[in-house]
């Protein structure tokens, strides 16, 4: 049986979001963005309204929505600023859902119930200036010593880096494993360790009312008990992190193909050329086509992608193509939202010049578009398998979830 229909539950918690993202965000974005620098009230309100734990259990703090509710959220988050998603990207895809497949129960207790209910916020450490889509290449490394390990490391292109308190960092703890990716492991680091420095990076293309930025270990002395899984599980964890933050990825840039679209279709109903407005224009309905079916099949494949994880199915693949496919769209629906606009496309006095410089990012970060298609490939070909993991991402179940 299948069934498209959404919960009540799902809409509200879409509506709540939405209302939050048009009206304490959206009047401000572009003044933001213009400084460069996150609206200090963002992250305090998305701590009270419960989205920074939307679909993590109730007894670690959490909403007890499911992982679909988490699409449905980013979407409405990027549909107003990718600034917003990109929050929930690291703090909830990469870091929280990752602690709730791979950490223990004092590390849940200790990490993720504070970032579940808003109080902490958190990152992911993966990327070096040296290593990025080859994250075998990592020089970071932590070297045991007593009950601790000692870290150092470069970590560069890292999201929220001045704002997180806890930074799900990757490192080797043995740099002469065979394959190379055996020897890295994941620690929880807390930004207010000794050694640990942070900074933003400026003059970003997009993404700019958002903290992008380095985060550097000098020495930083690491409780073992911040160890998440085992030594040598590093990029497992790292890869199942992908996963999840991937699906972020790919519903926020459905909400941005929707934002596209829903301004595509205002200016063209109102902008007239030769004696009728242009949405008359053939052509120009022909872009509005294009962009419905760049939002429905993303919708389509991120809401799949989102129903494997509630079943507690692997969906690496299915995740890998719903963010392939949604922020290629999602760039070339921002590219024809600005030729409808015209000149005023090319102002920031509309928002589609915003919508193209954000969605630029995406087609990067979490595995690059070349790195999806070799992916896909794999599969295609049967040169790729999913092998099972030691932890799962833990099936959607509401009794469960909203136990206390
Ligand atoms: C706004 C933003 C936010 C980010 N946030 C984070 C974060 O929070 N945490 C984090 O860890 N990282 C983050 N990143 C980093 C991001 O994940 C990396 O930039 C990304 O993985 C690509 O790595 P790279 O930039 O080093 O490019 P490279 O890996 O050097 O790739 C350069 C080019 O070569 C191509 N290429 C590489 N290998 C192959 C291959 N085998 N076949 C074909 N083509 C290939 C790539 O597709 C790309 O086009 C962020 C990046 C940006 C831009």
């Amino acid at each position: 049986m299948i069934d498209f229909s959404l919960s009540q539950d799902q809409i509200e918690a879409a509506q709540m979001v939405r209302e939050f993202a048009e009206r304490e965000v959206y009047p401000t974005i572009k003044e933001f963005d213009r400084r460069q620098e996150m609206n200090p009230h963002v992250l305090p309100r998305m701590a009270e309204l419960g989205i920074l734990g939307i679909n993590i259990p109730v007894r670690y703090g959490g909403q007890g929505f499911d992982y679909i509710t988490l699409g449905l959220v980013c979407e409405e988050l990027e549909r107003v600023d990718t600034t917003l998603r990109v929050v929930m990207s690291v703090h909830m895809g990469l870091n929280s859902m990752g602690l709730l497949q791979w950490a223990d129960e004092e590390q849940k207790r200790r990490f993720l119930t504070p970032q579940a209910s808003g109080e902490k916020h958190a990152g992911f450490c993966l990327t070096e200036p040296g290593a990025g889509s080859d994250v075998a290449s990592m020089r970071s490394t932590a070297r045991r010593d007593g009950g601790d390990y000692i870290v150092n490391g470069e970590k560069m292109w890292i999201s929220m880096a001045t704002k997180a308190h806890h930074f799900l960092w990757f490192a080797k703890t043995d740099s002469s494993a065979e394959p190379a990716h055996k020897g890295i492991s994941a620690f929880v680091i807390e930004s207010d360790m000794p050694g640990v420095t942070t900074g933003d990076i400026h003059d970003k293309l997009g993404v700019r009312a958002g903290s992008t930025g380095w985060v550097n270990c000098s020495d930083v002395r690491v409780p073992a008990e911040n160890l998440i899984g085992l030594e040598g599980e590093g990029f497992k964890i790292a890869m199942s992190c992908l996963d999840n933050g991937r699906y972020t990825v790919a519903s926020g840039a459905t909400g941005l193909i929707r934002a596209s679209l829903e301004a595509s279709l205002a200016y063209a109903q109102e902008r007239e050329t030769f004696g009728k407005p242009i949405a008359n224009h053939q052509l120009i309905k022909q872009k509005i086509a294009w962009m419905q079916q760049w939002y429905d099949v993303s919708r389509l494949l991120y809401l799949k992608a989102g129903w494997l994880k509630n079943e507690g199915q692997r969906n690496t693949r299915e995740t890998s193509m719903a963010k392939w496919y949604a922020t290629d769209m999602s760039f070339k629906a921002a590219h024809e939202a600005i030729q409808i606009h015209g000149a005023y496309g090319y102002s920031d006095e509309y928002d589609v010049e915003r919508y193209l410089r954000n969605s630029r990012g995406a087609i990067i970060y979490e595995g690059t578009s070349e790195i999806h298609q070799l992916m896909q490939a794999g599969y295609a070909l049967g040169e790729r398998k999913d092998r099972p993991l030691r932890c799962n991402l833990p099936a959607y179940d509401p009794d469960i979830w909203m136990e206390e």
